[in-house]
């Protein structure tokens, strides 16, 4: 199921246009949005996740009409924001179950399992006892991802999420996000080139509000 994008503008009441006649087809697999600070990726984003809305524009996932038909995206959506902030005292496994009973997986067993295959596949089941507020920075990131990964979702969206982590952290998290978005459309809003050269299948940049390229990564970089 692809996403397609269709001329969606957005301004803020101080004139500010964040998104200017934005058109994009978004297929499966991890695609790249990649801008400097303003460009406008946090407000595309938040308008995707059906938490903000365009003053013009349509945008489908599949036969999914994004802007009306709210609460279907929300069923296949994994959205994971710049700033996820969560209880330094929380623990790892109880937080995640917690979560998991909001998505709706009622049932113990299933849900048991759920949790214990998301541990496992963020690296994060030996320290499932421990509080939150000891993670570094790749440890929660890992943990955003279990997060929003929770319900299998078919549209997947990450804000900016290798800020403040180390290379080697870096490639971990860009690995872990597309093995486990294999079968999704992922988006990953980013500033660093890196992220959208080494992973990504697709990409466009993005600045004042404007699309300026769309391509394969490797075309991009031949061309700069
Ligand atoms: P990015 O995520 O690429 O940094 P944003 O979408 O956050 O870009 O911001 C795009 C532009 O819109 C920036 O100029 C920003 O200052 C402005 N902006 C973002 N949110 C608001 C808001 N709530 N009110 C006014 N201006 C905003
Ligand atoms: P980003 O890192 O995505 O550019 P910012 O740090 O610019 O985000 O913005 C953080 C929050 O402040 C966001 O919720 C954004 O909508 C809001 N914001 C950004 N710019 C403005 C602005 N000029 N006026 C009001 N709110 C803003």
């Amino acid at each position: 199921m692809a996403l397609g994008i269709q001329n969606v503008s957005k301004s803020y009441p101080n004139g500010v246009k964040a998104l200017q006649n934005i058109s994009l087809t978004i297929p499966p697999g991890m695609y790249g949005l990649l801008g400097p600070n303003g460009a406008g990726k946090s407000t595309l984003m938040r308008i995707l996740a059906t938490l903000q809305e365009p003053d013009e524009g349509t945008i489908y996932f599949g036969n999914i009409d994004v802007l009306r038909q709210k609460e279907e995206v929300r069923q296949t959506l994994g959205y994971l924001p710049q700033d996820f902030g969560l209880h330094p005292n929380a623990r790892t496994e109880e937080l995640l179950n917690y979560f998991a009973v909001l998505k709706g997986i009622k049932d113990n067993k299933a849900r048991r399992e759920v949790v214990e295959a998301l541990l496992k596949q963020t690296n994060l089941w030996d320290v499932r006892h421990q509080k939150l507020g000891g993670f570094s920075g790749g440890m929660r990131q890992r943990f955003g991802v279990a997060i929003a990964m929770l319900g299998n979702p078919k549209l997947i969206i990450v804000d900016e999420p290798t800020a403040g982590l180390d290379p080697a952290e870096r490639v971990r998290y860009l690995n872990l996000l597309s093995e486990m978005g294999e079968n999704s459309v992922v988006i990953l809003s980013t500033h660093i080139v890196e992220d959208v050269s080494e992973l990504c299948t697709r990409m466009a940049v993005i600045n004042k509000g404007q699309i300026l390229l769309e391509t394969e990564p490797h075309k991009a970089i031949e061309n700069l």
